[in-house]
């Protein structure tokens, strides 16, 4: 892993902070461990967005300039990857797990003949090689690979190991290069683009995020969570059961078989608390609302409220509903 491209995501004001997480991740093991490490971005973003990304050690930030209507197509993307990694002689490429870096990983893999790893939580070093580790049964077990192609694509699950003490800065060149412009009929077009009500929004980004299980039952209980979601501004997210009956995309799914997220507060209602589950939150405070006294969730969570959530939430929105309008007055 002696030279690295990472794909960071930004909103054209801020690097995302699951991109920011990696950055993170990656100085601790791979730079620290000598690897050279270059990133690139889709879209423009202003330099003063890109400069501070050199306090991570990152050389060089090639940004691939152009509209969101340009890079729409997962295809576009790795086009221009791949002529990077040529012209770059990067044999390492490592993305967020986020959708983006899961739609991206398996064309790129596929396009390089390269060895995929989804789901790495870090590296370590053996005999002068690099490998890769990989939580597996909901972080009991760790797994890891040897990187022995001669291209590898490494998709990061989103881990926040905390804050990290880095210098200030640290200079980094931007290279712009423009996205090629299409020509002909495109085979995606992009017709829209709007702004998610905040229970929809993206859950690995959000400080608090709402959690809903199989405890919700009918579309009067969901509607009860988009209010509670709606009054403390977090996207919904939740257990499998939820999924299976649902009420959530998987992308919304928490736990081994769905996303780790980092947000500081989530609050879950109608969830038992199965290891599988619990496993995508554990970084977070917990507020649990279940009315099973002997659910494993009241055991762990900071707060835990014994009751039916049909009566709780109800209240709940109330009086966050109130303590905001006394916020504005
Ligand atoms: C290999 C494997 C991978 C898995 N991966 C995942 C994963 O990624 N994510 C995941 O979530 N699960 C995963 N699971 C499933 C996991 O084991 C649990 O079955 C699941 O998390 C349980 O979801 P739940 O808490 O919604 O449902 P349940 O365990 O059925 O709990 C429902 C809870 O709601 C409470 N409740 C019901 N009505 C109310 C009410 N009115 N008010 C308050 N509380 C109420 C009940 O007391 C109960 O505690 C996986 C399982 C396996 C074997």
């Amino acid at each position: 892993m002696q030279n690295c491209l990472i794909i960071l995501q930004h909103n054209g004001e801020a690097i995302e902070e699951s991109s920011q997480r990696l950055c993170a991740n990656l100085w601790r093991s791979v730079v620290q461990a000598g690897s050279k490490v270059d990133s690139v971005v889709f879209g423009d973003c202003p330099a003063d967005v890109l400069k501070p990304l050199g306090r991570y050690d990152i050389k060089t930030v090639h940004q691939i300039t152009g509209t969101p209507d340009d890079f729409y197509s997962p295809e576009v993307r790795v086009s221009k990857l791949i002529e990077l990694i040529s012209s770059g002689g990067y044999t390492s490429v490592i993305m967020p797990g986020t959708l983006q870096g899961r739609e991206m990983a398996p064309v790129l893999a596929a396009r390089l003949d390269a060895g995929l790893v989804s789901d790495c939580v870090g590296f370590s070093r053996r005999a002068g090689r690099t490998e890769a580790v990989i939580n597996i049964y909901g972080g009991q077990y760790q797994m890891v690979c040897e990187l022995s192609g001669y291209y590898n694509v490494l998709l990061m699950a989103d881990i926040n190991y905390g804050v990290l003490e880095l210098p200030e800065t640290g200079e980094v060149s931007i290279n712009t290069v423009p996205v090629a412009k299409r020509t002909g009929e495109p085979a995606l077009r992009l017709l829209e683009t709007f702004r998610l009500p905040a229970t929809e929004l993206e859950i690995g980004e959000a400080d608090i995020v709402v959690g809903i299980g199989r405890g919700i039952e009918t579309g009067e209980d969901y509607r009860m969570m988009q209010e509670l979601g709606g009054a403390i501004g977090a996207p919904i997210g939740g257990t499998r059961p939820a999924v299976d009956a649902g009420w959530i995309p998987f992308e919304k799914q928490i736990g081994q078989t769905g996303r780790i997220i980092a947000p500081e507060l989530y609050v879950a209602a109608g969830i038992s608390g199965a290891v599988q589950h619990i496993t995508g939150v554990e970084k977070a405070k917990i507020v649990a609302i279940n009315n099973d006294p002997q659910a494993p969730i009241l055991r762990l969570a900071d707060l835990g409220v014994i009751g039916d959530f049909r009566i709780i939430v109800p209240l709940l929105v109330r009086k966050l509903q109130a303590l905001g309008k006394e916020g504005r007055q």
